[in-house]
């Protein structure tokens, strides 16, 4: 029978959140895996961008790990997977003796499943540590402290198929659909707009989002292309406006009083940090006219529903958390929350970005957010694991390589690729040289693996089962055609394997399949204890799910916030600059994202060669009167460096990035924009500050 005649597996795209549901087969006995459309598919109704569509093409790339590899002399050999594993567990309980539990970092990945991240933490918090933690911290950590400190839950508050049906006005800040999220963009924004929903967006690129929306010839939609790192004067001059002109007119509908006074705490304080906020002087520092502020003030407070997209623009600042407390501020002062088609909402990046942190895979959270620190989460907890938990949070994904080689020994790296995902790559690189130890479980050898001991050969996305959460916390499960190379392992196995090893047969780590392992985290994740395989379905359920039968919420907060007081906070916030801003030395703002063609550090994507080819290498946006300054003509290689290094990359002259500014990426490891970027900390999300460090260009 020819692969066109038989069942495809229904499973759900690798890539990003928005989880589109794709389906794949593989010829009986062959290991080519290909992809097919799947029409009814939940999320995306068959749709598919050009990322999903190329997903297949690293199932059989002929870079995959085969075969478990050890470090001798410098040089890799192939062993056995008894002698890799014997190697781990070695050093693990070496580690642990001579220096503590806390001498160990495990980096869950937004790219595996909840299942295994769920098993992975778990094993952290048996070998004694809470230092587990995934790249989430690297994109919304932020994000997620805001939205669980002032609304009660770190993730969307709406799902994408309300927002399309009810939206009025999308404020779209620090986000690019358009590039990132291509299905989101095309199938639910595009499709409002087209109903006639209005598009503001707030970003100092403009880029294929923007582009997308020029979709008519009205003036409705708008584009504020402020300074990078100026998204909290921006808010505040709409905030202000909102106010001033509710003062005005009071009955007009700037501002919601009843859902202020019934469901928001923190009000005055709001009033109180604007009372002499100057909009004249803010607008004038984010580089964009007072009044067109001001216009996108009255578009989003006058729209029966305004629903604000929130993405890394946002997100990865040293002042992230207060970034989107300002959002959430705007949304709660006009009444925006709780029903459909409104809300803060961030964009996702990875395909389990957000079931990552469900499940626990965070140094300070258990499943279900539950915090460490608090006992009766933690005993109930420990109840059904049979072990105690550490009580304190422990060291976040970048404070662990800034440890690397002091207080942090060994590393277990599942799925991820720090020297190249972190911020000053060449500094990560050199703090992982200087480990007793570590290990690394992935498909390929990335450039993390290069630094590995021990690589283990995992199966890729199509090979295995699972389930993942997407953006608007929608639970799927994942199906997998079965394994494409003999000797590699799915990491549900390598890990129930290393800690059985570790810990012994009855240690609660030796699981049939992914199913079991699900119902045990439903057990300890309040959020998905109403969930099974079977009520999965195809079709998936959101989050929170408290009962089996349960629909899950598509919708969060209709009645209450899941605050203490269960009430939505308010809490003014002021401008802070980014930590280094151009001086004489680093005359630009470089700020960084990502491309449609590709995945975060390229492992997958610059191995597909329907992606590669359209991107096969890094450029630099710059300002036509930046490279006139500079003597940059399009196309020319130039050279940029900041405090941390230098890359060399193809310059394109445009329009798009504003004066004073350049952009690039992070995706290529032969001039990857982190080399650049600032590993200084959001001081509660820790997270780095990506969007903005100072930089210098030349002709290279
Ligand atoms: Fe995959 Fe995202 Fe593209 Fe959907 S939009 S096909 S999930 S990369």
């Amino acid at each position: 029978m020819s692969s066109e005649d038989a069942e495809p597996t229904k499973t759900i795209c690798p890539y990003c959140g928005v989880g589109c549901g794709i389906a794949i087969d593989r010829e009986a006995g062959g290991d080519d895996v290909q992809f097919r459309p799947w029409g009814d598919a939940p999320v995306n109704e068959g749709r598919i961008c050009i990322k999903g569509g190329a997903a297949t093409q690293v199932v059989n790339h002929e870079d995959r790990l085969t075969d478990p590899l050890i470090k001798e002399d410098g040089e890799f050999r192939e062993a056995s997977w008894e002698e890799a594993l014997g190697r781990v567990v070695e050093e693990l309980s070496r580690i642990r003796e001579e220096h503590g539990p806390d001498a160990m970092g495990f980096y869950g990945s937004s790219k595996t499943m909840n299942e295994e991240n769920y098993l992975l933490q778990k094993l952290a918090r048996r070998y004694g540590t809470n230092n587990v933690d995934n790249c989430t911290r690297m994109c919304h950590a932020s994000t997620v402290y805001a939205l669980r400190t002032s609304l009660g839950t770190g993730a969307m508050t709406n799902s994408m198929a309300d927002l399309a049906e009810e939206t009025d006005v999308f404020w779209i800040q620090g986000a690019n659909p358009g590039e990132q999220h291509p299905i989101a963009n095309s199938q639910y924004f595009r499709q409002a707009v087209l109903e006639g929903a209005t598009v503001i967006q707030v970003d100092p690129h403009a880029n294929k989002t923007t582009r997308s929306f020029e979709i008519d010839e009205t003036d409705r939609h708008m584009h504020l292309q402020l300074e990078p790192g100026t998204d909290i004067p921006l808010l505040n001059v709409v905030l202000k406006t909102v106010l001033e002109r509710h003062e005005e007119e009071p009955e007009a509908g700037w501002i919601d009083e009843a859902f202020i006074e019934e469901r928001t705490e923190g009000f005055d304080h709001l009033t109180e940090t604007l009372a002499d906020f100057d909009k004249e002087a803010a607008a004038e520092e984010c580089g964009v006219p007072l009044e067109d502020i001001e216009l996108a003030a009255e578009k989003y407070a006058r729209a029966d529903n305004a629903a604000i997209f929130t993405g890394m623009g946002m997100s990865q600042h040293t002042c992230g958390v207060d970034n989107v407390q300002n959002e959430i501020n705007l949304a709660l002062v006009t009444g925006n929350l709780g029903r459909p088609g409104t809300g803060v909402n961030p964009l996702r990046g990875q395909n389990n970005v957000q079931g990552t942190s469900d499940v626990g895979a965070m140094p300070n959270v258990l499943p279900g957010y539950q915090l460490v620190d608090d006992d009766e989460a933690r005993e109930s907890v420990e109840d059904v694991w049979g072990f105690e938990v550490p009580d304190e949070p422990g060291l976040t994904n970048v404070e662990i390589s800034h440890e690397a080689g002091k207080s942090v020994h060994g590393l277990y790296v599942m799925g991820e690729n720090p020297v190249m995902s972190e911020p000053d790559a060449n500094r990560v690189a050199e703090r992982l040289e200087r480990l007793d130890f570590m290990v690394v479980q992935d498909i390929f050898m990335t450039e993390t693996a290069e630094y590995a001991d021990v690589i283990l050969p995992a199966t890729t996305w199509a090979e295995r089962g699972g389930t993942v959460t997407n953006t608007d916390r929608r639970v799927q499960r994942m199906r997998g055609v079965g394994k494409i190379h003999e000797n590699t392992r799915h990491d549900l196995e390598i890990v129930s394997e290393v800690a059985t090893r570790l810990f012994g047969e009855d240690a609660g780590f030796d699981f049939e399949d992914p199913e079991a392992v699900f119902e045990e985290l439903r057990e300890v994740c309040p959020i998905y204890h109403g969930m099974t395989y079977d009520g999965l379905g195809e079709v998936g359920l959101h989050w929170p799910c408290y009962e089996e039968g349960d629909e899950g919420d598509p919708y969060l907060y209709a009645d209450t916030f899941d605050t203490e007081s269960s009430l939505g906070r308010i809490e003014g916030v002021r401008h802070q600059p980014p930590k280094e801003t151009p001086d004489e030395e680093y005359p630009l703002i470089l700020t960084t994202a990502r491309l449609e063609e590709h995945y975060n550090t390229g492992t997958m994507s610059r191995r597909s060669p329907r992606l590669n080819d359209r991107h096969p290498e890094n450029f630099v946006d710059v300002h036509p009167n930046d490279a006139e300054r500079y003597g940059i003509e399009d196309g020319d290689y130039v050279r940029i460096t900041s405090r941390r290094g230098e890359i060399e990359v193809k310059a394109q002259v445009t329009e798009d990035i504003k004066e004073g500014v350049i952009w690039t990426t992070p995706h290529f490891a032969a001039a990857s924009g982190n080399v650049l970027t600032n590993d200084v900390l959001d001081e509660r999300a820790k997270i780095p500050e990506y969007k903005a460090a100072a930089a210098e260009i030349e002709v290279a």
